[in-house]
């Protein structure tokens, strides 16, 4: 047998217990599901949404949450883009991955090439299967939903929630006045005047979708009885950027999850084993995300004594950063 230094095999345990970490289950963050058991909304019923800033708006300062002074609301995405796939596996469980596609175009993605493949069998129930596997596109926000906002063990509940495209849209009209400019209600999850938006959920054999209308007046993120359960909320936020980073598989992860075994032979191409280039994370995203929320006097809300607070200005619409993944049928490898 031949050796393995030190350094090797300490480096190879250490990325073998990440990847361990990554495939057990229930690692994705906590989010609020729009459809599947454990949907927020019953088909054909409603739910208030309200978006949250954009994570950047606190540091962890000397231990302590303060606000970020280069914090400008509105001038950066409050959500990210990302591509993901849903499957069973053969004991019936729905799985869900995101598409290695969302953090490096380049890379290849062996369920994005079944679900090619499948989409051109001559068996229906193939093409159905293929369908269903196929990378679909989400729009993910940090989110608190119902008036007054529902809690988890008397704290605020603060939570990622991926929307689909047709949901995206119509909020993009909504921020953004679609075409009519005056129609914009600029940043809605601007934690002091942003709006609540109110989706609907498609019935279960219409034909309708999602709608989504938006909040007459602005209100801040929550109530000010609710005031207890909110302390430390923006220790709360999702850096979406750093959980998708974190969160994504390699191809070659990818395969693992979805066939249940190693690729053999000329099923993996080069690709499949660059995915995700490594983390890049900013120590301040990273201090920001571990800050335990602690009560602290809420010094991200505007102060109650007539202060007036600039009007934030509508956020120029963004183009999700998650590419699309190709769905050529050219594609080479995966599991013929
Ligand atoms: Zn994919």
């Amino acid at each position: 047998m031949a050796g393995l230094s030190a350094a090797v095999k300490a480096e190879m345990q250490k990325r073998a217990q990440e990847v361990k970490d990554r495939q057990a289950a229930g690692t994705f963050t906590k989010n609020f599901s729009l459809t599947g058991k454990n949907a927020i909304v019953e088909p054909g019923g409603e739910v208030i949404v309200r978006f949250g800033p954009r994570w950047t708006i606190a540091l962890l300062v000397n231990g302590k949450l303060a606000m970020n002074p280069e914090y400008k609301s509105g001038e950066e995405p409050i959500f990210v883009g990302a591509w993901e796939h849903w499957w069973d596996t053969a004991d019936g469980k729905t799985t869900h991955e995101w598409c290695p596609k969302t953090i490096n175009r380049e890379a290849e993605c062996p369920v994005c090439i079944a679900a090619s493949i499948l989409m051109k069998s001559a068996e229906e129930s193939e093409r159905k299967y293929g369908k269903r596997i196929a990378a679909k596109e989400v729009f993910i926000f940090n989110a608190v939903v119902g008036v007054p906002r529902k809690l988890a063990d008397g704290k605020a509940d603060l939570r990622t929630i991926s929307v689909p495209g047709t949901v995206y849209t119509q909020v993009s009209d909504i921020m953004t006045g679609g075409e009519t400019e005056s129609f914009a209600r600029g940043n809605v999850g601007d934690h002091a005047e942003g709006y609540d938006l109110k989706f609907t959920r498609p019935r279960k054999d219409g034909n309708d979708r999602w709608a989504v209308t938006c909040a007459p007046n602005p209100s801040p993120l929550y109530d000010a009885k609710q005031a207890q359960a909110f302390a430390g909320w923006p220790g709360m936020l999702v850096n979406l950027e750093e959980m998708l980073t974190k969160e994504t598989k390699t191809g070659l992860e990818l395969f693992k999850a979805y066939y249940g075994r190693d690729p053999e032979g000329d099923e993996v191409t080069p690709g499949l084993a660059s995915g995700a280039p490594a983390p890049e994370v900013e120590p301040e995203a990273e201090a920001q995300q571990e800050a335990a929320p602690e009560p602290i006097l809420d010094e991200f809300m505007p102060k109650p004594a007539g202060i007036q607070t600039p009007r934030s200005t509508p956020p120029v619409p963004t183009p999700p950063k998650a590419t699309p993944p190709a769905r050529s049928a050219s594609r080479t490898g995966g599991r013929r």
